[in-house]
């Protein structure tokens, strides 16, 4: 296998998209203002040049990549080209819809060199799709997801939490369900309410609760056991910080700028519960973790350990780096 390459995001901000979902706002969750063209590729990649000598991988992002006149997908993929000839480009990304996916867009992809699609289903539940102002069905992300792997992608789903009708078990039922199309990793975006949206016009209205970082968190870790026990990499989980975003244009919602880690220590947080729950141990308990993963047991600002403590009555709760496998949890004598 080849090793991770950088990714270099290439911003197309609503270009291709036939309405706005109501959740999205790419020109405040990209921080990009104008879509890019075949100059702005060939500055992006000159630039990239200074701080990814050794190449990178090229994404573009932020918009319904295959719905955007083929014109135009011919003039981006066009301007990589050359940084791909040369070898500075090992490979393109791009992001679209599961509806604007057919033959003639995948050969065109193919044509110049694209490697992954990714895919963004957000729910597999009709009410929830429908809610969201998406215009496409689960069905749309069932077919566009068998093409692109007969086709021979890379296929990434994204998929979103607390959209306007889900629910926990909705949620969980997407992440099955998108399990069974066999993605080779998924995004898991939690819902943001971000200014200048219909979401945020039905939120102030009263109209659509708050996914909080709570109800992310204890979603999300659902998903995580989902996505791990098949085996399925979670390449994401929640919206890239931005400025804009922290500054106050992400109005309310599932914002935070290290969600991913509040959820993974919510994962540890259930596995040493369940541990210490069936050992039956009390008083003064240790617990060993990978050495990386230390920080994760203990939660931030030690909240994991509190918890514990008090839970089950422990006079001392130790976390300290053990020889285990990565994901797994020990009570140390
Ligand atoms: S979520 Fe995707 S399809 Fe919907 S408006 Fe945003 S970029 Fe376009």
């Amino acid at each position: 296998m080849s090793p991770r390459r950088r990714i270099i995001p290439l911003f197309v901000p609503h270009l291709g998209c036939p309405n706005d979902c109501v959740f999205c706002n790419q020109r405040k969750i990209s921080g990009s203002l104008t879509p890019a063209d075949g100059d702005t590729v060939r500055r992006t990649l000159d630039a990239a040049r200074e701080y990814t000598p050794d190449g990178a991988e090229l994404a573009f992002y932020g918009g319904s990549f295959t719905a955007i006149p083929q014109q135009q997908q011919r003039e981006l993929l066009e301007a990589a080209r050359p940084y791909m000839e040369e070898g500075f480009i090992g490979e393109i990304r791009v992001s679209t819809r599961p509806d604007k996916i057919d033959h003639k867009a995948l050969a065109l992809l193919g044509e110049y060199g694209v490697k992954t699609i990714e895919l963004g289903s957000q729910s597999m539940d009709e009410k929830v799709l429908r809610m969201s102002g998406r215009g496409h069905t689960a069905e749309d992300t069932r077919r566009a997801a068998a093409l692109i792997k007969a086709a021979g992608f890379r296929l990434m789903l994204q998929m979103m939490t607390g959209l306007p009708g889900s629910s926990m078990e909705s949620d969980i039922m997407t992440a099955r369900e998108l399990i069974k199309l066999g993605p080779d990793g998924v995004r898991i975006y939690p819902t943001v309410i971000i200014r200048e949206t219909a979401l945020y016009d039905l939120w102030q209205a009263g109209k659509y609760h708050e996914h909080t970082v709570e109800d992310a968190v204890s979603v999300c870790a659902e998903l995580v056991k989902e996505f791990s026990a098949a085996g399925i990499p979670i390449i994401r989980l929640g919206l890239n910080p931005t400025d804009d975003l922290s500054a106050g244009e992400a109005a309310a919602g599932a914002y935070h700028p290290a969600l991913g880690e509040l959820v993974y220590s919510r994962v540890y947080l259930q596995k040493a519960e369940k541990l210490i729950e069936e050992s039956g141990c009390r008083g003064e308990v240790t617990l060993g973790v990978h050495p990386s993963r230390v920080s994760l047991m203990t939660g931030q600002k030690r909240q994991n350990i509190a918890k514990l403590k008090e839970r089950f009555g422990l006079t001392e709760l130790k976390v300290i780096k053990s020889e285990v496998n990565d994901g797994e949890i020990v009570i140390l004598p």
